[in-house]
């Protein structure tokens, strides 16, 4: 049988996972080496920004360089969603730049008309009909804010309560009165189809509304004969009045922080991550804690000691995942601030109540599968197992037993590349791509070499492993065994 190693520094990787998004900083081989040898697992694109050019060749490169490293990393395409933007605008080199000054009135109405000193168009149509008067309206995510006074038919009369330069294709946003246009823009279109096209791991469904919005997604890959794992971010006021549908028809969930800070008033976005995490935790689905987390580190070295203590809190509230964005995107020290990441996840870990969110899982709790988890966990405590063994086809049962976050490591043993990269996100789990045993003995025995392999346990000591019978189909969960390392090989 061949040895089954994983390198060094993943062994040594916190259990909370981490996602950096990738652009301009990171658009070599040389960074991709170094945020995947700093912890990344996940790779997200986000694709309101950059070409489709940019994109595709970065997805080539993270998989070269995680192949050749030998480490999954998954890809997370992030959708631009329903949005609504401003059409063209003179630029400042014009030397007629539209530069709105509070006080003054400013008009928006539906179309992908040039903007002016006085009117400003908003595309795709269907803005003006949603924002009623008493509406606040950002452009560019609030550098530029107005007030509705007047809401016509065709147009809306605005007072600019905070100014600055009007800038084509800039996003228009009413908080609290989302858009009503379908989900399918043109735009996320054209997202949709380049992330089926490269076939990525993860996709993040932007300014999601409800769960129907999941539902056409999911739909349109399908169609494709495409199934990737689908992740809402929760960024609206209408997101989380729904979140428990969206949660439900999810594989997983973000707390985006950057737009729920601006869409909810800001006071409310630690209750919400809150709420989200928790929620999530309940029904075993993946969650995502994201923006500004180390944002100070896009210029800096170091962190502040509030990031830090951000950073640790959102693990202690029972995040899969955290995230940086523009600190790894466009900053100047893309791996440190990976680095910074996981040594503080690692530190926070020791005092994570895993406990509290196991039983969080329970009170969530459904099938065989999750039954069979959920004792695999504690039988791992009451027999001093050092590993969990998860054999999976289709990676659900891995991601059943991370929901009960053991205290010991969860080596996921699968044929297929593709699920472990589906499993990136998991809390606590370290893939190992292996053959198919063609028998349950066969499978015993390749479990016990790849634990032994991995130098997280030794001869003598005890692994429980969780597996379907019979071999190779999907979803089957049903046995958990104790085993006393080395498995020996009867068959010889
Ligand atoms: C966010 O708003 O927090 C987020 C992650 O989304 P984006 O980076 O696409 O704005």
């Amino acid at each position: 049988m061949p040895s089954y190693t994983a390198p060094d520094y993943v062994l040594k990787r916190p259990r909370t996972r981490i996602v950096c998004t990738l652009g301009p900083a990171t658009a070599s081989d040389e960074m991709i080496d170094d945020l995947i040898q700093a912890g990344m697992s996940v790779a997200r694109l986000n694709l309101s920004h950059g070409s489709p050019e940019d994109h595709t060749e970065a997805i080539a490169r993270v998989r070269e360089r995680s192949e050749r490293a030998g480490v999954a990393v998954a890809v997370l395409a992030d959708l631009p969603g329903p949005k609504h933007r401003l059409g063209s605008a003179p630029d400042a080199d014009s030397g007629a730049e539209i530069v709105l000054e509070v006080g003054q009135r400013y008009m928006l109405r539906d179309g992908n008309g040039t903007s002016t000193n006085e009117v400003g168009y908003v595309h795709p149509p269907g803005f003006v009909s949603s924002t009623p008067a008493g509406a606040d309206v950002l452009i560019a995510d609030g550098a530029i804010r107005l007030s509705v006074k007047q809401a016509r038919q065709n147009e809306i009369e605005c007072e600019v309560t905070v100014g600055g330069p009007i800038q084509s294709d800039k996003a228009v946003s009413a908080p609290g009165h989302a858009s009503r246009i379908s989900y399918l823009t043109e735009e996320t279109g054209e997202a949709l189809a380049m992330a089926a096209s490269q076939h990525v791991d993860y996709v993040g469904i932007s300014y999601i509304r409800s769960a129907a919005d999941v539902r056409l997604v999911r739909d349109f890959f399908a169609a494709r004969d495409f199934h990737p794992e689908l992740i809402a971010k929760i960024e609206l006021a209408e997101s989380m009045d729904n979140l428990n549908a969206i949660i439900d028809a999810s594989d997983g969930v973000m707390v985006a922080r950057g737009d729920l800070g601006v869409e909810l008033p800001i006071a409310l976005v630690p209750g919400s991550q809150k709420t989200i995490i928790r929620r999530a935790n309940e029904v075993g689905k993946v969650v995502i804690t994201a923006t500004q987390m180390l944002e100070s580190m896009i210029n800096a070295p170091t962190p502040t000691r509030a990031e830090v203590t951000d950073v640790a809190n959102a693990i202690l509230d029972g995040t899969d995942a955290i995230m940086l964005s523009a600190e790894t995107s466009v900053g100047q020290y893309p791996a440190v601030a990976t680095a910074v990441m996981a040594e503080v996840a690692l530190e926070a870990e020791k005092t994570l109540n895993r406990r509290e969110i196991a039983d969080r899982r329970r009170t969530g709790i459904q099938g065989l599968d999750s039954a069979i988890a959920d004792a695999a966990v504690s039988t791992a405590v009451s027999v001093d197992a050092k590993v969990i063994l998860a054999f999976t086809e289709s990676g659900s049962t891995a991601g059943r037993v991370a929901g009960f976050r053991p205290g010991v490591p969860i080596i996921v043993i699968t044929p297929d590349s593709a699920v472990g990269r589906g499993l990136a996100l998991r809390w606590g789990v370290m893939v190992i791509t292996a053959p198919r045993p063609r028998s349950i003995d066969e499978m015993f025995r390749q479990g016990s070499q790849i634990a032994l392999d991995s130098g997280l346990v030794k001869e003598k000591e005890r692994a429980v492993a969780v597996i379907g019978v019979p071999i190779g189909v999907h979803g089957s969960t049903n046995l958990l065994r104790v085993i006393d390392l080395p498995e020996p090989n009867l068959e010889s």
